[in-house]
């Protein structure tokens, strides 16, 4: 069965009910749908943080003027609707892998591009004048079982040893006196790289940044279909065809099957639900202890990601899920609001006052892929599971600087792998439920 989830025919949707947008200000103003038959050089598909940072980047750095084209709203994919961490994470397969696949020097590359992601969100805030409430530096992972903590420390000697990063492991004790106090949570890793944000905010930001250098922004066009007319791609939208010498592919777990045949069968759209409460009381902060706003997620497969919002609401979120439909989101909000009483009682019962989720995009390597494709005239930037904030920014620009034709700047051997397709492609949903039963045995153990 194919799997589609953005509706090419019910273009221009409202964003969801999230807090992101009920507190992020005004929309993109100059984001008209396609309007017409037009030419043009880049055409970038998706209005996130990955087709924008593309935009942004061609513009500014290399001269480039290109045209995004957004379904719906210009943020109204995972990049206005996620945890807001910005923080180091590649993909799911093993650092020790990376060594074993690519040698040491290459795997330290993998590696660098990764904090540099982090690094160029950091620039871009201050260079672009984009206030997203970014957090200090710091990001805590939480060992949500007492055995966990020899998972952290492996952790903290393989990142000191191979890749030169320095991290603190914090016992319980000094968790709860400096952090918080949960019933899971029995020590942590504290890493320097890795901060949080607005995630709406920044990527009306990076709209506005990417305006500024010259970028036309569409929204309401989805492509609809796709055809080859000589050296141009045809795109069609609900407004008028583009003509496109070279185009982008920024869809993430929203781009579907039926956008490029290069894509059919290679991504499977996975659920990520969160919820945001009210702000908690002084009474509350001071039972857990709980006043820093620094990211937080756990040593679990499927993870809970939390913090604490700069207004001081807690923002608690996590995987599961495979359909969207009404009866679904009704309990997975009912789930996630009990998991948030099992770890912090008294929080039990808090008020929630949003909830909402997104489908984050996994390759069957489960790695992120930035690649080109048809004589070097479509590429592409996604798959990048869950951990993109940062990620997808940095994709842009590596884009940027193929699509200019300049290469001192190129994807890690990771990235550059060519896209897999899922073998049987039909079944993903079928692999993904027996991989969240694996997944949920491993992490109760
Ligand atoms: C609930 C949730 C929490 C998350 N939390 C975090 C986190 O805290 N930290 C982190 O690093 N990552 C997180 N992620 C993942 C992260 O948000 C994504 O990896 C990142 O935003 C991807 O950006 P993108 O631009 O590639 O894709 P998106 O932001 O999803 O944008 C893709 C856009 O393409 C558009 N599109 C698709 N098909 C078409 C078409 N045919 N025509 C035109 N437009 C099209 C869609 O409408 C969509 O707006 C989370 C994701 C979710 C869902």
């Amino acid at each position: 069965m194919a799997i589609n989830i953005i509706d090419p025919n019910a273009p221009g949707q409202a964003h969801v009910d999230s807090y992101w947008a009920a507190t992020a200000g005004p929309e993109i103003a100059d984001a008209a749908p396609v309007a017409g038959d037009m030419e043009v050089d880049v055409a970038i598909i998706g209005g996130g943080y990955t087709g924008l940072s593309t935009a942004l980047h061609l513009g500014r750095k290399f001269g480039l003027k290109s045209h995004v084209l957004e379904a719906n709203r210009i943020g109204w994919g995972c990049s206005g609707r996620n945890g807001g961490f910005a923080c180091l994470g590649i993909g799911k397969t093993s650092m020790a892998g990376w060594i074993k696949r690519w040698g040491e020097a290459e795997a330290r590359r993998i590696f660098d591009q990764s904090g540099d992601a982090v690094r160029l969100v950091r620039r871009l805030l201050s260079e672009e004048a984009i206030d997203a409430e970014a957090t200090p530096d710091g990001y805590l992972e939480l060992a949500h079982l007492p055995n966990r903590m020899r998972e952290l420390e492996r952790d903290q000697r393989f990142l000191d040893s191979k890749f030169g990063v320095k991290s603190r492991l914090l016992d319980k004790a000094e968790l709860e006196s400096k952090y918080l106090i949960s019933r899971e949570a029995h020590g942590a890793l504290l890493l320097e790289t890795g901060f949080a944000l607005h995630a709406m905010k920044y990527v009306r930001g990076l709209a506005r940044a990417a305006q500024r250098a010259g970028a036309v922004l569409h929204g309401s066009s989805p492509v609809q279909g796709w055809a080859r007319d000589g050296r141009h791609h045809v795109l069609t939208t609900p407004g008028g065809r583009v003509h496109a010498r070279q185009v982008v592919v920024a869809g993430n777990g929203y781009t579907g099957d039926r956008l490029h045949p290069a894509i059919d069968g290679r991504l499977l759209p996975a659920l990520s639900n969160i919820v945001v409460t009210r702000p908690l009381t002084d009474a509350e902060r001071t039972a857990l202890n709980w006043t820093a706003t620094l990211p937080i997620s756990d040593t679990r497969n499927l993870l809970f990601y939390y913090r604490q919002l700069p207004d001081r609401r807690i923002l608690f979120g996590a995987r599961g899920g495979i359909e969207d439909t009404a009866g679904s989101r009704a309990s997975h909000k009912a789930w996630l609001e009990g998991r948030l009483a099992d770890m912090f009682p008294i929080l039990k019962g808090i008020e929630i006052t949003h909830f909402w989720n997104g489908w984050v995009c996994v390759p069957f390597d489960k790695s992120p892929h930035v690649n080109s494709i048809e004589d070097g005239t479509v590429h592409y930037a996604l798959g990048y599971v869950g951990t993109g904030v940062a990620l997808s920014t940095y994709c842009g620009l590596l884009l940027a600087h193929r699509l200019a034709g300049d290469d001192s700047l190129r994807p890690s051997p990771l990235l550059a792998q060519p896209l897999p397709r899922f073998p049987f492609p039909a079944l993903r949903r079928t692999y993904q439920r027996a991989m969240y039963v694996y997944y949920d045995l491993q992490d109760r153990r």
